[in-house]
């Protein structure tokens, strides 16, 4: 099989910087893919790199693109190097699409019939965890985020002192009904002492799991803390792509581990993975476009890897709406994706 292939580079700005651990990020920049197959059946895809994370860099994907060349075959494609983790994603999810394509109709398809996820169970859904800012700002956007009927959230901690944030966390938990769960995420700022007394106190409280106590560098703290405290932790910065993962869970992890797919792989591959290694994962938003999120959502709710309510509730994102698709509620199916529409915004980086 070989395929047109065409990619296009975004830079879209954010309706407000968003704080990371290496300061405002005020717009994102990645690629689209594109696919197409002999009998005209087009696939899309996202390649959003986030460097400091541990992917490949723009630049980088960029150039892996530009050197597949105008036309590629399913053997070029399959031999990207692991390491570019995004193209790899871009580029399996615009295979998906055209190869789905091919099976439900032999002849030339129109693109408006390009409904992701189409082949998977529609009638099932997963919960949305809601990001909450950190510091006291967060109670009130719990209870306004709790009207609107979400059951999952994800409070930033390690921003501010760790007794101040110690008295919100309690807070937070007295206001969450007992039907719904909080997660918290330190992105690594605690050192092992810090992590410890934030354990300590999470222990038999409503705490779906804590994410990344410690820097990733620090290992044996991570290892430790896992066994020593009875609440579940999660591993987010220490794993990016699944060569990671497995390595963690060689060596005994018991955990979960956090999986942006749009920085890790692609989904087929982290679907073989979950059902070999029986690994336990939330699936994580990395600030990607509609794009992206049109493959992974119906993906997420209609392959089963998770039960865990879904870390996309980051909310609109974009300053402009249709990088944003359609808001995304308190709960996600398989339908979300009907509303994007990637042939537009393929065109719009014309
Ligand atoms: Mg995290």
């Amino acid at each position: 099989m070989v395929f047109h292939f065409g990619f296009r580079r975004y830079r879209l700005p954010l309706r407000s910087p968003l704080r990371t651990a290496h300061g405002p990020w005020a717009e994102r920049e990645g690629l689209l893919v594109r696919l197409v197959d002999e009998a005209g059946r087009s696939g899309f895809g996202e390649v959003a790199p986030v460097p400091w994370f541990g992917t490949e860099t723009l630049a980088e994907a960029e150039e892996a693109c530009r050197g597949l060349g105008g036309k590629v075959s399913a053997k070029v494609l399959d031999a990207v190097p692991e390491r570019f983790g995004c193209v790899r994603f871009a580029l399996a999810c615009a295979r998906v699409e055209v190869e789905r394509l091919a099976l439900k109709a032999p002849s030339r398809t129109q693109s408006g019939d390009s409904a992701l996820g189409a082949t998977r169970s529609t009638s099932s859904r997963l919960p949305v965890a809601a990001l909450l800012t950190a510091g006291r700002a967060a109670l009130q956007e719990l209870r306004a985020k709790l009207e609107t009927g979400f059951l999952a959230f994800k409070w930033k901690v390690g921003v501010e002192r760790a007794e101040d944030e110690l008295g919100v966390l309690d807070d937070l938990l007295a206001a969450l009904p007992g039907y719904a769960k909080l997660r918290l995420d330190a992105n690594g700022a605690w050192d092992r002492r810090a992590a410890a007394r934030w354990l300590e106190r999470c222990a038999e409280r409503p705490v779906e799991f804590v994410e990344q106590p410690v820097a990733p560098a620090d290992e044996d703290a991570l290892l430790g803390l896992a066994q020593d405290y009875p609440v579940t932790l999660a591993l987010d910065e220490s794993v990016v792509r699944l060569a990671e993962a497995r390595r963690w869970q060689s060596q005994g992890w018991p955990g979960v581990f956090v999986i942006k797919p749009v920085l890790c792989g692609p989904l087929p591959e982290i679907e073989a993975w979950v059902r070999e290694s029986k690994a336990d994962i939330v699936l994580s938003s990395a600030i990607e476009t509609a794009a992206g999120r049109a493959a992974i959502l119906p993906w997420a709710v209609g392959s089963g890897v998770t039960k865990r309510a879904l870390g996309f509730g980051v909310g609109e994102v974009f300053a402009e709406d249709k990088w944003n698709g359609p808001v995304l509620g308190a709960r996600a199916d398989a339908g979300w994706a009907h509303g994007v529409n990637l042939e537009e915004l393929w065109t719009a980086l014309s």
